[in-house]
């Protein structure tokens, strides 16, 4: 028997999700904002800010922070500054970097189970063809090299994301980058 699949693609709403971790699309001064940022805070409440505002200044794009999860499910919310799309070779960089850093937090703190959001594919504009292979090799080498992370989860608000996510990961499995996990 192969593993069981550790990426998993939902089409849904991240704030309802039972994983350990939430990874929220925050902007770089942990502000709170529409989208699934102000999401998250509402149905969080605002110990989340609250936590934010007493711990960090600020989060850098292409990296992460964690707090705790409120009134959510989750035991953790990890947010993530992904990069405002410009179309220039950073973005893909410090888009890789905001899931690579997310991923790390999972690893110091116990996290076994996470749920993305698809970062930057809103109001940051960012192409979904483009964002969905980053947001899925870059979880899938991670998971290559640690294994105690059990699921991956992109939750996908709308169908359009949902498919570029499913072509995504079904490219990358035709190309055989997620066997030997
Ligand atoms: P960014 O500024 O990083 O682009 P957005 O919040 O505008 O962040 O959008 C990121 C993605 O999150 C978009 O695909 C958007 O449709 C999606 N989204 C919005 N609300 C939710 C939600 N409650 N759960 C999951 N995804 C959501």
């Amino acid at each position: 028997m192969p593993n069981a699949p550790k990426i998993e693609l939902v089409q849904g709403d991240i704030t309802q999700q039972d994983t350990e971790a939430l990874v929220n699309a925050a902007n770089s001064h942990l502000a709170g904002g529409g989208g699934v940022d102000g999401a998250i805070h509402r149905a969080g409440g605002p110990a989340i800010m609250g936590e934010l505002k007493e711990k960090y200044e600020g989060c850098p794009t292409g990296s992460a922070v964690i707090t705790g999860g409120g009134n959510l499910k989750a035991k953790y919310v990890i947010h993530a500054v992904g990069p405002r799309y410009m179309g220039s070779p950073r973005d893909a960089a410090l888009l890789k970097s905001a899931h690579l850093k997310s991923l790390e937090l999972c690893t110091a703190h116990n996290v076994k189970s996470v749920s993305f959001c698809a970062i930057s594919t809103g109001i940051y504009g960012y192409p979904l063809e483009e964002a969905s292979p980053i947001a899925i090799e870059t979880a899938a080498d991670y998971l290559k090299a640690h294994p105690e992370i059990q699921l991956i989860r992109f939750v996908l608000f709308d169908s359009k994301t949902y498919q570029a996510y499913k072509t995504a990961l079904k490219e990358l499995s035709a190309s055989g980058s997620l066997e030997n996990r």
